[in-house]
C-alpha cells in the first residue's frame, strides 16, 4: 500500500498539500516539528493511491512517497 513520509525537520505546515491531495490523505498534525510547525501527516492512509501530487507540489521537498 502506498504511503508517505513527511520529513518533518523540512514541513512548514503550508498545507498545500493538503489541498492538492485528491483523497484527503493528509491534515496538519496537532504536534509540533522540531522547527515549531504543525507538520503535515497522514489522517486517511488507506486512501493513498501513491499519485505524488502532494510531493510534487511541496515547496520544502518535504514529502517522500514510497509504494
Ligand atoms: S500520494 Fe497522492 S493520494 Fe497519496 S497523499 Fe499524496 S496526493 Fe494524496
Ligand atoms: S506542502 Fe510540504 S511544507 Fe507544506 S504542509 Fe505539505 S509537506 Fe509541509
Amino acid at each position: 500500500m502506498p504511503k508517505i513520509e513527511v520529513d518533518e525537520k523540512r514541513c512548514k505546515g503550508c498545507e498545500l498539500c493538503m489541498v492538492a491531495c485528491p483523497h484527503q490523505v493528509i491534515s496538519l498534525s496537532k504536534n509540533f516539528s522540531p522547527t515549531g510547525y504543525h507538520p503535515a501527516c497522514m489522517v486517511k492512509p488507506e486512501a493513498c493511491t501513491g499519485c505524488m501530487l502532494c510531493a510534487f507540489v511541496c515547496p520544502d521537498v518535504a514529502i517522500e512517497v514510497c509504494k
